[in-house]
């Protein structure tokens, strides 16, 4: 008779294959249940398909970026942390690099190999993984965790792992089954809503400046007319309004502030190397050398081509107006523009286009030093499930290691 612990781990994401490799290590007969034919699908799109998969900030800077839950993970991040996790892939045979912001990444760009070497490292420890066995249920006896329902079947186990992430991308699979799991179990879940999500825009422009990309701009966030928040870098136009490094940052305060009610806006400074004076003068030097020209021609000179119509409504210049017909009042409203290009956020994007969930399993009902629940006995949680959540970076990810390797060493010991 086998006489091994069983450990169940429902969800084969970055923190699901973590849990079990550690199980599995500790001597439990380790089975993952996985919803979809594969495991790791959102991984394998994890940074536009590198895997940005930690960072090399300190442990008080990365905590930070997780704002008020941040604490919860100081015991996960002391046990597992970016050069444990660094260390771990080094020794699978995954060479990584730093890049810009202290983001790491596989050596190849290929999140791919982050997956390859987690499933060859599971393989190896002889973790059992099933496929199409999405988890309905679960099962309690006296307090203590007893079984999963899988497709109508009860599997019995020792120990569970709710590995389930949260519910954006839900076609990769997470589409928030683990907050109804924990839920039914007695779990208080902290309301979710998408997070690094773009946001939709009032005023459209016709879609000219659909897929427009625009690098180093100071980027304002106001609440009902408040500067609130203020970030700088790249922006994405998109159909429907705004994404891009910059936007995802700020929009976990825009999305709570518009669920409140309240006015959102961003302000745009399209030239924040250049103070008011500069720019006149570089707008002045340009009228000097172009006074024969339109003032489109003029424009195009300061901006990507697809916004010049854009700043021609906005400041009513007709595009045929002579440069050197330009009045001062016209030059002022252009460079007023420049600095302050406003546009009201009217939304954000579904869960389907948000990189994460914030919200999710009440971290208060958790032992932080274990992952175990506080109300099932057995019963453990790992990855995005938990209410955490943080900037772009790698942070999520570290996180997801983190939890999983905690949660699957604590279900996996005797
Ligand atoms: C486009 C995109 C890019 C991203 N890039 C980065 C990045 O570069 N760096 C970073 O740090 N973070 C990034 N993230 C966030 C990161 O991918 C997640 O935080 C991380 O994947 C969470 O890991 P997880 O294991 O908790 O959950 P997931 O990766 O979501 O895995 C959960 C697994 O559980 C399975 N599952 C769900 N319900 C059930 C069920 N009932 N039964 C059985 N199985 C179930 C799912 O099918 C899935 O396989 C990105 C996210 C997206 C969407």
């Amino acid at each position: 008779m086998n006489d091994k612990k069983k450990v169940i781990i429902i969800g084969g994401g970055p923190a699901g294959l973590m849990a079990s490799g550690q199980a599995a290590s500790h001597g439990a007969n380790t089975i993952i249940l996985e919803k979809m034919n594969r495991v790791g699908i959102k991984l394998g799109i994890t940074g536009k398909g590198r895997c940005n998969l930690t960072n090399i900030a300190d442990l008080s800077d990365f905590i930070i970026h997780f704002g008020k839950n941040g604490r919860f993970l100081r015991q996960s991040f002391s046990r597992f942390f970016n050069t444990e996790l660094m260390d771990f892939f080094n020794s699978l045979g995954v060479d990584l690099i730093t890049e810009r912001g202290g983001r790491v990444f596989p050596k190849s760009a290929k999140a791919k190999d982050i997956l390859r070497a987690l499933k060859s490292w599971i393989q190896e420890l002889g973790v059992e993984i099933r496929y199409n066995s999405p988890a309905s249920k679960i099962v309690i006896n006296d307090g203590n965790i007893s079984a999963v329902i899988v497709n109508g079947k009860e599997i019995s186990c020792d120990s569970l792992v709710i590995a389930t992430g949260g519910a954006s991308y839900p076609a990769t699979g997470s589409n928030g089954d683990g907050y109804i799991l924990s839920e039914a179990v007695g779990h208080s879940i902290i309301p979710v809503r998408p997070a690094l999500v773009p946001l939709e825009i009032f005023e459209l422009y016709n879609g000219v400046l659909d897929k427009l990309n625009l690098r180093n701009i100071n980027v304002k966030m106001y609440i009902n007319g408040k500067k609130k928040r203020e970030e700088f870098g790249e922006i994405v136009f998109t159909k429907y309004g705004v994404s891009g490094p910059v936007i995802l940052s700020l929009s976990e305060y825009a999305v709570r502030s518009l669920m409140e009610g309240q006015k959102v806006s961003i302000s745009l400074d399209l030239k924040p190397a250049l103070d008011d004076n500069k720019l006149d003068a570089r707008i002045l030097r340009d009228i000097a050398l172009k006074g024969k020209e339109s003032v489109s021609n003029l424009l195009k000179g300061l901006l990507p081509p697809q916004m010049v119509p854009v700043c021609l409504e906005y400041t009513g210049i007709p595009a045929t107006r002579r440069v050197c017909d330009i009045s001062s009042k016209e030059r002022k409203l252009i460079r007023s523009w420049l600095k302050d290009f406003k546009l009201e956020v009217s939304g954000y994007r579904p869960f389907s286009e948000a990189i994460i969930t914030s919200g999710g399993v009440n971290t208060l009902e958790i032992d932080p030093r274990t992952m175990e629940s506080l109300i099932v006995k057995g019963l453990y949680f790992a990855g995005e499930v938990i209410d955490l959540q943080a900037d772009t970076g790698g942070f999520n990810l570290q996180a997801a290691f983190s939890t999983g390797w905690l949660a699957g060493q604590s279900a996996g010991k005797e």
